[in-house]
Order: structure tokens, then C-alpha cells, then sequence
């Protein structure tokens, strides 16, 4: 990777871990995960609200540090207009992009793609997928009504 590119990576990451996208609460949704990284203290919770199989609305809310800040603000980022099979689908390409295991194209990871750097820390990997195991978990929940308030 060059040094220009790991730059734009790293400006990407530190914008987005200090001004997070879609955080807070969402008071209509249908569904919801927590996520929890012990090894770290990152703690989020995760609410969707999906209408006919679309991910309309993603937000998140929670303290955690700078990666799993940044992956949740690029995730709900990319989420919205996604089908759930699409957000399942990207799920996987960026579980692999992080752990190595089938190579996934950028056009799918798209600016998800900021956060390659984080497989030469291994120990951040978790921080980095903790929203997206939240957004797994969310899929794959009983679906809650959509609240009225
Ligand atoms: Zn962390």
C-alpha cells in the first residue's frame, strides 16, 4: 500500500471516529443487536429499520475506541438502501477482508476498504467487526414490531 493511500485510509478513520454517521438513537426500528468487545471495552448498540426486505435506516449508539467507532459510523454508512441479503453479503466480504480468508473485490467493499490496515493489528480486528457482528446478529433476530413512538 502506498504512504499516500495509507494516509487517505488513516484521514477516513480518524474523521470518522470523531464525527460518527447515524449515531444515536432510532426511534422507529425493527431491528437490534448489542455488541460487546471485551478485549477492548467497545460497546454498541446497533437498530435498523427495514421495510420490505431494505435496509432504510441504520444507526448506532456506544463507547468504544477509535476502530469500532469508525467501522460502525462506514458500516450504518453503507447499509442504507441494501437488501438484507446484500448487508449479509457484505457482512462476509468485509469479515473476510479482515481475516484473510476469500479475497472480496473492492467494488463491493467500496470505502469500507479504509479499514484493510487493520489486519496488521490483530489484535484491533475485533474492534473493527464487533458492529458487524452486531449487524449478523440483528438479521438474524427475531423480528420486533416497528415501534410507533
Ligand atoms: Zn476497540
Amino acid at each position: 500500500m502506498s504512504n499516500d493511500l495509507r494516509d487517505l485510509y488513516q484521514e477516513t478513520i480518524v474523521d470518522h471516529a470523531r464525527r460518527p454517521r447515524n449515531f444515536g438513537p432510532l426511534p422507529e426500528y425493527s431491528h437490534q443487536a448489542e455488541g460487546f468487545n471485551p478485549l477492548c471495552g467497545d460497546r454498541l448498540t446497533l437498530r435498523l429499520k427495514v421495510v420490505g426486505g431494505v435496509i432504510e435506516e441504520a444507526r448506532f449508539e456506544g463507547v468504544g475506541c477509535a476502530i469500532s467507532t469508525a467501522s460502525a459510523s462506514l458500516m450504518t454508512e453503507a447499509l442504507k438502501g441494501l437488501s438484507e441479503q446484500q448487508a449479509e453479503a457484505l457482512f462476509l466480504g468485509f469479515h473476510s477482508m479482515l481475516t484473510g480468508g476469500v479475497p472480496v473485490s473492492g467494488s463491493l467493499l467500496g470505502k469500507l476498504e479504509v479499514l484493510t490496515g487493520v489486519r496488521e493489528f490483530p489484535s484491533r480486528i475485533k474492534c473493527a467487526t464487533l458492529a458487524w457482528h452486531a449487524l449478523h446478529a440483528a438479521l438474524h433476530a427475531e423480528k420486533q414490531p416497528v415501534s410507533t413512538e
